[in-house]
């Protein structure tokens, strides 16, 4: 039997795999196959929707295979959670998933004729001193003195200024070198610390990269947002899946194919150039013919698919250094809610609670109150996240005493949480590659979208060229991925300050 033929082929349907497939489907009618090892699409992205739930497995299979996560912790035990289908009328992501209604994805959608409604937060609170702190666009920090307030908002004005371009000479700046230069206000510096942490899902402001930071921060005021409102999102039933599921139908009205449950064993190439790949599928192996493939597989899983021998040493190098952060993630399901307004509220947890080095960041927020749909009528499903070094997502240690600070601080905070809580999980991840962004591992530190060595062969998702927050850097790299392969410049998908 011949082979299948199709203008592109794309291995991994995570964000920037799914993007780039549906940019080159909808505006160029490429035939694109997409093929992904896991049962569903999403990968690092990936939702579930409780009711679908029928074993355990089918919830903590996926969340390994596909989003490279696993359950540190659950209350109460997982048998329970099958028997009293405690999941039911739930729907919650892969650890958890802040989406930005600022961001790429939602350019992407409406270009490809898929819009999907991002349902925004509308209100924030900062805890701190033993209570909470509303934020509001245009108004001071209440627990800053004026000086304080002055010294932080300089900082952002100064952020403004910068352009895009002139932030990549900050790229390999620590942002603790770049604010200690500039302010001495504890409160200020501790401010930009947190926003740091919601923008580079990292705690420590030395490892954060000055250059990213500037341009995340410029991105989301300039779109005209505010961490009081639309600062952050998410999406209602299925949550995120759903925007994976848009882009697929972009590909398959092409005449495309998106294939779950198919790994890829190796890219071919042949003669410096690239001929396809060889798959596995429910049916056994079989070949597929491309002369562009992409591989949205994390840039340092490379060599699974490809031998080294075919690049220099020194990007294989490069490659197979790539660093990763990690987060401990928090899902609640709540017998009443928590809170009534649909706040994002960050906070830091102290070392000493939580058995780390430094305090750490945590925020949490009511993702049914900003999207109803995604808990059972009376309930609320409340996610939360604290950001790790890859070393702390590895110690037992560290993760229980991590955990019993979050819980504790919950039970602190809401006297009632004890009561109300219905069930939690605890999922960790250590695959944060890409999302946290460090100065080190960004700008022309990130591989190129077009390989320079092989013929054919493109990178798309959040490990390579292209900068933003998390799922957002995964959609930048699709449209440089997508211009690279294609006819347009899909950088025009995007207003100039996201380019
Ligand atoms: C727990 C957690 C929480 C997160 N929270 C947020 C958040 O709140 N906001 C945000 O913006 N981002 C968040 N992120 C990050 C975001 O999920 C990623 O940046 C984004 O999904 C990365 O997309 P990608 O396309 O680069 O890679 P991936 O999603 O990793 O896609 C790679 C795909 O390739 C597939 N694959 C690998 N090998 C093969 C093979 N041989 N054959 C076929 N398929 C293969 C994988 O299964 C996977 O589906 C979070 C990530 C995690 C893990």
């Amino acid at each position: 039997m011949s082979a299948e033929q199709f203008d592109v082929i794309v291995v991994g349907a995570g964000m920037g795999g799914m993007c780039t497939a549906a940019l080159l489907a909808a505006q160029e009618r490429k035939r694109v196959l997409i093929l992904e090892k896991a049962g569903q699409l999403g990968g690092r992205a990936t939702s579930f929707v409780g009711a679908e739930l029928a074993t355990w497995d089918d919830y903590r299979r996926p969340l390994g295979d596909a989003a490279r996560t696993r359950l540190h912790r659950t209350l109460p035990d997982s048998e329970s959670f099958v028997r009293e289908r405690l999941l039911d009328g739930y729907v919650f992501e892969a650890g958890i998933h802040g989406i930005f209604p600022w961001g790429r994805i939602g350019h992407v959608l409406n270009a490809v004729g898929r819009p999907v409604a991002l349902a925004p937060n509308d209100a924030a609170a900062w805890y701190r001193d033993g209570r909470f702190h509303r934020v509001r666009r245009g108004e001071p920090l209440p627990w800053m003195s004026e000086r304080d307030m002055r010294e932080s908002k300089s900082l952002v004005r100064e952020m403004l200024r910068t352009s895009a371009r002139q932030a990549e000479d900050c790229d390999h700046v620590p942002f603790k070198e770049w604010i200690e230069a500039r302010t001495d206000s504890e409160k200020a510096v501790e401010f930009h610390r947190v926003m740091g942490g919601i923008n580079l899902t990292l705690t420590d402001l030395a490892k954060m990269s000055t250059g990213d930071n500037i341009r995340i921060n410029r991105q989301c005021i300039l779109a005209g947002y505010h961490m009081s409102a639309g600062g952050t999102g998410t999406i209602g039933e299925p949550g995120y899946r759903l925007v994976f599921q848009r882009l697929a139908e972009a590909v398959c009205q092409a005449g495309g194919a998106v294939r779950t449950g198919h790994r890829v064993r190796e890219i071919v190439v042949r003669d410096g150039r690239v001929r396809g790949v060889v798959a596995t599928g429910p049916a056994g192996d079989y070949e597929a013919q491309s002369s562009a493939v992409i591989s949205n597989v994390p840039i340092q899983n490379t060599f699974s698919l490809l031998p080294e021998s075919l690049f220099p040493a020194a990007w294989v190098e490069k490659v197979k250094r790539f660093w990763s952060a990690g987060g401990l993630c928090v899902n609640f399901g709540l017998r009443r809610p928590l809170t009534r307004e649909a706040s994002y509220v960050p906070t830091l947890l102290r070392a000493a609670d939580a058995g780390t080095d430094s305090d750490l960041f945590y925020v949490y927020w009511p993702t049914s109150a900003w999207a109803p749909t995604r808990a059972p009528l009376g309930e609320q499903l409340v996610e939360g996240y604290v950001p790790l070094t890859e070393v702390e997502t590895r110690s037992k240690a560290i993760l229980d005493r991590v955990c019993d600070a979050i819980l504790a601080f919950m039970r602190t905070t809401y006297p009632t949480f004890d009561h109300d809580l219905r069930w939690a999980v605890f999922p960790v991840t250590n695959f944060l590659c890409g999302v946290a962004p460090a100065p080190h591992q960004v700008g022309e530190d990130k591989p190129e979208v077009k390989s320079p060595y092989i013929e054919g062969l493109y990178f798309s998702g959040d490990t390579v060229r292209g900068w933003g927050c998390a799922a957002d850097a995964a959609v930048h790299a699709a449209l440089l991925c997508a211009a690279a392969v294609g006819a347009y410049d899909y950088m025009q998908v995007v207003p100039e300050f996201m380019r």
